[in-house]
C-alpha cells in the first residue's frame, strides 16, 4: 500500500538562523528540551543517509516537504521575507527533483506581504509543481482572518491547492497560563490551542463562504476540534459575538478542514476524527523528524479501521488533494 506523508519538515543553516533570529528578537522563552532529541539536526538535513533509509524502512513512497519552525512566518518584515521564502522554496525544488518520486512540496509563503505571498505560491505551484503552502502560524501577531490576507486563500482556492497550518508559539504576552507551569508551552498542549484557535478565526471571519473550494490543513489529529464539534456549534449559537457565517462551524470543520495524523497520538483520537470527520478527511503525516516514519504507520496500524480507509488515509486522500500520481 502507497503511504504519503504530508508534514515532514527539512532544515537548513538559514532556517537555524531565522530560529535564533525569532528567539533573539521575540524573547519568547524556550521550552523544548535539545536534549529530548539529540538526532534532529542530521534528520532535517541529511536525505540519504537518514531520511530515505528511514522511509524506506517504514515503506513510506513520498514526503510532501516543508520548512522546520518557525518558518518564513519567523521573520520581522517583508523585505526580509520576501526573498527569503524563495531561496527556501528553490531550495525544496532542487530536493525534489534531485529524488524523483520521493519528495513533493508546500511552499514557504512570505504572509508578512500578502501580496507577494500569492505571487509566490502561485510560482511555486505552477513553476515548481509545489502542492500547496504551509504557513506557520501567525505572522508577528496577525491571524490569517484578517480581510489583508484573503488574497491568499483566494489564490489557493483559484489552483486548487491547500494551505496547511501549522502550529506556531503564541505570542509572548499570550502565555500568562502557562506562569509557573512552562512545561505545557509547546506540542504538550499551547500548539493544540494556538492552531485550533486559528482555525476557528478563519471560520468564522467566513473565509469558507468567500471560497467554498478552499482547503485548510490542520495537523495533530486537527488541533483538538473533532473533538469539540457539538460544543463549537453550541456555544457559537448562544454568544452575542456569532458572525454571519452560511453554515454551523463544525459543517466547515468537517467539509474544508482535512486533518492530518501528524504527532504522537492514540489509536482512541484516530477514531474521534474517523467517527467526526470520516475516513475521506483524513491525511497520513508522522511530522518528521519527531515522528519517526515507522512511528506513524504504527499508530495506523494499531488503529481498528477497513482497508479501504486505510487506502484513503495512507495515499488516496493525498494523491486526489495534491493532485499527486
Ligand atoms: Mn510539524
Amino acid at each position: 500500500m502507497r503511504k504519503i506523508c504530508v508534514e515532514e519538515h527539512w532544515g537548513s543553516p538559514e532556517m537555524e538562523e531565522i530560529r535564533a533570529q525569532w528567539r533573539a528578537r521575540t524573547g519568547f522563552p524556550v521550552s523544548m528540551d535539545p536534549k529530548a532529541l539529540p538526532l534532529l539536526a542530521p534528520r532535517l538535513k541529511d536525505f540519504e543517509q537518514t531520511r530515505l533509509p528511514l522511509m524506506d524502512e517504514a515503506g513510506v513512497t513520498m514526503q510532501v516537504l516543508s520548512t522546520s519552525s518557525p518558518g518564513v512566518q519567523g521573520l520581522a518584515d517583508a523585505a526580509t521575507a520576501v526573498p527569503t521564502a524563495r531561496r527556501i522554496n528553490e531550495a525544496q525544488a532542487e530536493i525534489i527533483r534531485k529524488y524523483p518520486g520521493r519528495f513533493a512540496g508546500f511552499a514557504a509563503l512570505p504572509t508578512q506581504d500578502p501580496k507577494a505571498a500569492v505571487d509566490e505560491l502561485e510560482r511555486t505551484v505552477t513553476q515548481l509543481g509545489f502542492k500547496g503552502a504551509m504557513i506557520l502560524g501567525h505572522t508577528n501577531g496577525e491571524y490569517l482572518d484578517l480581510k489583508k490576507f484573503w488574497v491568499i486563500w483566494e489564490c489557493a482556492e483559484a489552483l486548487g491547492v491547500p494551505i496547511y497550518l501549522h502550529p506556531a508559539e503564541p505570542l509572548v504576552d499570550q502565555i500568562k497560563i502557562y506562569d509557573g507551569r512552562p512545561e505545557f508551552m509547546g506540542p504538550a498542549w499551547s500548539w493544540g490551542v494556538e492552531t485550533g484557535t486559528h482555525a476557528l478565526r478563519i471560520i468564522s471571519a467566513g473565509v469558507f463562504d468567500a471560497f467554498p473550494k478552499a482547503t485548510l490543513i490542520l495537523g495533530h489529529m486537527g488541533e483538538m476540534l473533532p473533538y469539540m464539534t457539538v460544543r463549537i456549534d453550541e456555544g457559537y449559537g448562544m454568544t452575542f459575538h456569532k458572525t454571519q457565517l452560511k453554515k454551523l462551524p463544525s459543517d466547515y470543520i468537517k467539509e474544508n478542514i482535512m486533518i492530518t495524523t501528524s504527532g504522537h497520538y492514540s489509536p482512541g483520537a484516530v477514531l474521534c476524527a474517523l467517527r467526526e470527520l470520516g475516513a475521506d478527511r483524513i491525511l497520513f503525516a508522522g511530522d518528521y523528524p519527531w515522528v519517526l516514519p515507522s512511528e506513524a504507520v504504527d499508530l495506523i496500524e494499531r488503529v481498528p479501521m477497513n482497508d479501504a480507509d486505510k487506502e484513503k488515509i495512507y495515499h488516496l486522500n493525498a494523491e486526489r488533494l495534491l493532485n499527486l500520481q
